[in-house]
């Protein structure tokens, strides 16, 4: 078999890659071997355009918004799903400190921000003694629905192959590689942390993080917005069901879920909501996330036909799709990355 590329991975960057190289008609074929607790399974799907205790914008976020809403539109049309929703965050303030940098911000004017025009709004659903602030617009990407409305679709086109893909097998020349009885052009790893062991990119400056998720029925929760308090509930796409997490943990020793984020999310819970709620799974998984927190694009320097788009650390929704779209330009009309997430900025480490 003879393709231009062989995508390796269909979390949500090999998904938006593969859709901007079907766009350009690029030939490829993914290899997935879908990976039930993979990042891109378990995130919440959230972009939230504000982030930290200073509430600052995150990285390039008046850009990236409008680009990502037309994408999940345009893709969801084309599968025949919602893709992507828009959202109010409910961002219940901690303490009169988080309150005042609230008030700061919208003072300086972060049109993102707003003030609610009656606090005691969720007082029936919430506890809360310092009042809200809300966010708007955030979205939320219905991951679940998108990865496994593409992965059919590209399993009717037959260009997907469902397998773990062995890297001792790959045979690697300066015009093409050779995987098994496969050709490609160029083949370009969107596999996660798994890149993060790979003879090829073992040297860029990855740095997993763990992260987990509780899924709670919640019957009574409207599902209209995202609700904030130290932890996020985020609504799913099935009715009642919520998303909670997550923790950041830099320095882990098992991938398993752990008892201490179970009884700190059963703690949070108890305090913060007053409707019933039930507790039905709990996940983790790691995000391949970066030191300088910047993505990894582009191509090997001594190794022209491999290629990576990954290190989207905890904004894969966002960052995704934009870079996967200058990914596939650069490779149709050699347009440029841009230089902050190009690893041509890792040149030196890389030659190594
Ligand atoms: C708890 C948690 C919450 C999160 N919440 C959010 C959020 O709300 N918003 C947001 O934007 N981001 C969030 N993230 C981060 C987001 O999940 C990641 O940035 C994103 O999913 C990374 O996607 P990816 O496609 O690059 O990698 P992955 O999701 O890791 O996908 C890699 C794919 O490659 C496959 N693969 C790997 N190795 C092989 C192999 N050898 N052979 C074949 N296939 C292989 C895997 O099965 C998988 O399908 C969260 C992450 C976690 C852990």
């Amino acid at each position: 078999m003879n393709v231009d590329i062989l995508v390796i991975g269909q979390g949500i960057s090999g998904t938006c890659l593969s859709y901007f190289l079907a766009k350009e008609n690029i030939s490829f074929l993914v290899i997935d071997d879908n990976q039930l607790n993979s990042p891109s399974r378990v995130a919440a799907g959230i972009i939230n355009p504000v982030t930290g205790r200073r509430i600052v914008r995150t990285w390039m976020i008046e850009e990236l918004m409008p680009f990502v809403w037309g994408f999940y539109i345009e893709l969801g049309n084309e599968l025949g799903i919602t893709a992507i929703s828009e959202k109010k965050i409910i961002d219940f303030f901690p303490s009169p400190q988080m309150k005042l940098a609230f008030e700061e911000r919208i003072n300086e004017g972060d049109f993102f921000l707003q003030r609610p025009t009656d606090e005691n709004n969720f007082l029936n659903q919430f506890n809360y003694s310092f009042g809200y602030g809300i966010v708007s617009p955030s979205y939320t990407v219905h991951l679940d629905r998108l990865l496994s409305a593409w992965r059919n679709k590209l399993k009717e086109r037959n260009e997907l192959l469902e397998e773990e893909f062995d890297l001792t097998e790959l045979k690697v020349e300066k015009e093409k590689i050779v995987y098994k009885n496969i050709t490609a052009k160029k083949i370009i790893f969107c596999d996660g942390v798994q890149s993060s062991t790979s003879s090829y990119f073992n040297k860029l400056p990855f740095a997993p993080n763990k992260g987990e998720m509780l899924i709670v029925e919640i019957p009574g929760l409207s599902n209209e917005y995202l609700y904030k308090k130290g932890m996020t509930l985020a609504p799913l796409s099935e009715p009642g069901l919520f998303w909670l997490g997550s923790n950041y943990l830099w320095e882990f020793k098992v991938e398993n879920p752990s008892n201490e984020f179970y009884k700190q999310s059963e703690l949070l819970l108890q305090s913060w909501i007053k409707l019933p709620y039930k507790i039905l799974e709990h996940k983790t998984s790691i995000r391949p996330a970066t030191i300088e927190r910047r993505p990894f694009v582009g191509f090997h320097p001594q190794q022209p036909a491999i290629g990576i788009l990954n290190g989207m650390g905890t904004k894969g929704c966002s960052l995704a799709p934009y870079f996967a779209k200058q990914l596939a330009d650069h490779i149709s009309q050699n347009k440029p990355i841009l230089p902050e997430a190009d690893i041509k900025r890792f040149r030196k480490i890389l030659e190594r």
